[in-house]
């Protein structure tokens, strides 16, 4: 029998904001343990929330690029439940009554188009965090609350996706999609984005869902993907072999690449969901819900489409460009004024290389500007430098922030393009590399390959190379001569 998978996806996302979502305490990540907690956010009996302005417009505005409809009014609730890293003894989030509903996710990779609908958008504040194994929590478990009331828009999707790879790419784009609108800061390994997976399987051609499992607390796009893959393989053999799946939440545990069960559906908490005594409803003005619409920037997939249409770039070009706005506000503006093409080969290649290398963010990179590389492309275009040259000018742009001309006029490595200063390289080298121009003047083409490298070398790599082969050819006669 052939299994096909059904696949939902629970992502948590942190909001970008100074402070925690109902009191003033700061959100920085890595600050030492219980430094930025205060009555609201430890829980102490009396402190009252009040909802942060910013958390909503950051949700809003999440919500609104995934294409869902907000609710003019939504409800916070109670979740209750006990756990150390929780010091209420509830959750605030949204239950019932989300701020934001009926979503859609539409993008095409590799000449397919897919699409996730999104169920609800909700509101909630995070946990803190159990400290194990730390310096801090060496002969136990340390409780550490600086997370604890961190603003968290939860993002529910239908069980729309059928792959392992498909869940993979559909996160990695969410992320461009959060992060393009501020929302979220896209840091997978800080927790700031995580993902939970549920997983059934049915017979191809049936339409009823089946058991689902839940895979909790994935934090990367890889892990998505093999979390699920293995799960599919694993619900379809029980299957297969007459079993039933139960429902159960699982972990993926990365060095054994496998999921394991962590709690079954009878263990399930039964949340006692009440609204929120002590925050009014959540009401969403017109005019506010305008004005966030109109902030909203241009969001990846349009930007992709138009980057292919506008600059005639290919599908992947566009796909890499996209990855971050910075990036591709960095390749438009290289584009203004130099070839398009050739702009992103840079920015694909040497640019991202290089930004790898030395593990900065395009958004922090001060030495090379556009103008800059456009600079640079045309001097490659007008031959006052080759290719070879073009990219050692490019490091030390890079390690500098020179700019192109500067170094190659300094630096001497104009390519040589004066006929009469070449042909006596030629000439020089025909006269040296004797055997050479036997071999070739006897036919061997190979040798004219290896004349070309030692004219090249005899000009300090800054001989322009057509006019060398050229001239060399020229100087040679035909080959088969002799
Ligand atoms: P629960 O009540 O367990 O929270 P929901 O119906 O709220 O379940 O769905 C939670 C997530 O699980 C959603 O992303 C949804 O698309 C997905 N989901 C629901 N049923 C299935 C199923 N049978 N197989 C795979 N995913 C499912
Ligand atoms: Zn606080
Ligand atoms: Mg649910």
């Amino acid at each position: 029998m052939q299994f096909e998978a059904v696949i939902g996806l629970e992502i948590h996302a942190q909001l970008r904001t100074a402070t925690k979502i109902f009191c003033g305490c700061g959100t920085a990540f890595g600050e030492p343990p219980n430094t930025q907690v205060c009555p609201v956010c430890l829980g102490f009996p009396g402190a009252l929330p009040v909802l942060n302005a910013r958390a909503v417009e950051l949700a809003v505005k999440a919500a609104l690029a995934l294409g869902c409809e907000i609710q003019p009014t939504s409800i916070f609730a109670r979740k209750n439940y006990f756990y150390p890293d929780l010091p209420k003894g509830y959750q605030i989030s949204q239950y019932e009554r989300p701020f934001a509903l009926a979503g859609l996710v539409v993008w095409q990779a590799d000449g397919e188009s897919h699409r996730v609908r999104i169920t609800r958008v909700h509101m909630e504040e995070d946990a803190g965090k159990s400290l194990h194994d730390t310096p801090e929590a060496a002969t136990g478990t340390c409780l550490d609350f600086n997370r604890a009331g961190t603003p968290l828009v939860e993002i529910v999707t239908e069980p729309d996706i059928r792959s392992g790879a498909v869940a993979a790419d559909f996160f990695s784009r969410l992320r461009d999609v959060l992060t393009t609108v501020g929302a979220n800061d896209g840091n997978l390994e800080e927790g700031s984005l995580r993902c939970d997976a549920n997983v059934s399987v049915r017979p191809v051609g049936t339409t009823t869902l089946g058991t689902k499992v839940e895979i909790k607390n994935l934090n990367s796009f890889r892990f998505v993907q093999k979390a699920i893959e293995y799960e599919i393989v694993r619900q379809s053999a029980v299957v297969r072999e007459g079993g039933r799946i139960v429902q159960e939440t699982r972990l993926w545990d990365a060095d054994a690449g496998c999921t394991e069960s962590m709690r079954s559906k009878e263990e399930a908490h039964d949340y006692r969901y009440f609204p929120e005594p002590d925050l009014p409803p959540l009401r969403i003005a017109g005019a506010d819900l305008a004005r966030w619409q109109a902030e909203l920037p241009e969001l990846p997939e349009k930007l992709r489409e138009r980057l292919t249409a506008q600059y005639g770039l290919p599908a992947y070009d566009a796909g890499v460009l996209t990855h971050s706005a910075a990036l591709a506000r960095f390749f438009e503006q290289t584009a203004a004024a130099a070839n398009p093409k050739a702009a992103s080969n840079w920015i694909m290649g040497e640019l991202l290389r290089l930004l790898r290398a030395s593990d900065l963010e395009i958004g922090a990179l001060t030495t090379v500007t556009p103008d800059g590389l456009a600079a640079l492309i045309r001097l490659v275009d007008a031959g006052t430098i080759n290719g070879p040259t073009a990219k050692a000018v490019f490091e030390t742009m890079f390690t500098s922030g020179r700019a192109p001309d500067e170094i190659v006029k300094t630096d001497g490595l104009g390519q040589v393009s004066d006929e009469g200063a070449v042909l006596a390289i030629v000439r020089g080298v025909i006269e040296k590399e004797t055997d050479a121009v036997e071999q070739y003047r006897k036919g061997k083409q190979a040798a004219l390959g290896f004349l070309t490298g030692q004219v090249m070398k005899a000009a300090k790599g800054k001989a322009n190379p057509k006019l060398a082969g050229s001239l060399l050819a020229r100087e040679l006669g035909p080959p088969g001569a002799a």
